[in-house]
């Protein structure tokens, strides 16, 4: 078994990932055509190139047009269960998806609806394929702190909690909207037991990387690879076991590095900075996670064993249960031991 087969062949976990970014162009289609929605292509191979983003708020837009397509709990229950399929198939065991409820709808009731479909395709994919699916709602920072005070208190319920709601996550253009804006939220959402996992650190840099940690009191960080322009909060990130949910190939997409041989992973790991390996929205970045794992020890130039690290890593940083994650460890690890014993 070579590398590459390895990295095809080991378990995988995935944090960072939105429902509405993970649509796969042929279910966008079919739910575009069943609900009489226009997008500029009628083609997979169309939508392809439609993805060509020339910069973050030009993705956004494309992003909303895809919401766009989704009007029904069912749309939402065959995306997740479709998401569910495609991760299995990589060896994905665990992760937590994010997605907007205040994109598709104005009231708690409505979240519900969306969020009954969500749980229904949640629940078949973990039937069909044994993946394990949590969720992360979040705010666009474009939105209003009242919004997501308003997204907040409904993720504190105990129902969302029950039916799967880990955190309480916060999205969007980072220009214009720091994440002092949602200190409020944020802090109603950690009262009820619910953490804030924050995007930081993507357009903005390290400050906003900064105050995620600070004013929100963020233990994991998704994006943060920007924290390499400032030393002290590398430092930090380390010192305090600060998780960065790293997407090589979304940061390339999106411009935030030219490159590879400009792309500041190697480093932030020699410095001792916790990550994991995540895809963002793979569709649209023609991307998927197993690619993203190459990407690591491909062109990030990280070994086998750091990126072995990158998954235990991500495991601890979950928000799985206690006895969930040491289960989940001890089966990682077991099962890493024995594809080394094929190579
Ligand atoms: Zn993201």
């Amino acid at each position: 078994m070579n590398v590459e087969q390895y990295i095809r062949a080991m378990p995988k976990v995935e944090l960072h990932l939105h429902l509405e970014g993970s649509i796969r162009p042929e279910i966008l289609l079919q739910l575009a055509r069943k609900n009489g929605v226009a997008l500029p292509y009628e083609t997979v191979e169309g939508l392809r190139g439609w993805y060509q983003f020339r910069d973050f708020d030009h993705f956004v837009d494309i992003y909303l047009a895809i919401c766009s397509a989704l009007q029904s709990p069912e749309d939402f229950a065959l995306i997740t269960y479709d998401l569910g399929k495609t991760l299995a198939t990589q060896n994905c065991r665990y992760t937590e998806v994010t997605w907007t409820p205040g994109i598709h709808a104005k009231t708690y009731e409505d979240y519900l609806r969306i969020f009954d479909g969500i749980v229904d395709g949640q629940r078949r994919a973990e039937e069909e394929f044994g993946i394990e699916m949590r969720w992360i709602p979040d705010v666009a920072r474009q939105f209003s702190p009242e919004h997501g005070d308003m997204i907040a208190r409904w993720i504190s319920t105990p129902e969302s909690k029950q039916r799967g709601v880990v955190a309480f996550g916060i999205g969007g253009p980072e220009v214009g909207h720091p994440p002092e804006k949602f200190e409020w939220a944020a802090a109603l959402a950690a009262n009820n037991g619910v953490p804030c996992n924050p995007h930081a650190g993507e357009t903005v840099g390290p400050r906003s990387i900064w105050n995620a940690i600070l004013v929100l009191n963020a233990r994991r960080i998704k994006h943060g690879i920007r924290a390499i322009e400032d030393p002290e909060l590398v430092d930090y990130l380390a010192q305090h076991n600060i998780l960065i949910e790293v997407c090589p190939t979304s940061n390339l997409c999106l411009s935030v590095y030219p490159g590879y041989d400009d792309y500041p992973l190697k480093a932030l790991a020699a410095k001792g900075v916790p990550f994991t390996v995540s895809s963002d929205d793979p569709p649209m970045f023609n991307t998927t996670l197993t690619d993203e794992y190459l990407h690591v020890v491909q062109d990030c130039e990280l070994s086998l064993e750091q990126l072995e690290q990158s998954v235990l890593d991500g495991l601890r940083h979950s928000y799985l249960p206690d006895e969930r994650k040491k289960a989940m460890l001890t089966e990682f690890q077991a099962e890493f031991n024995r594809l080394r014993t094929e190579t």
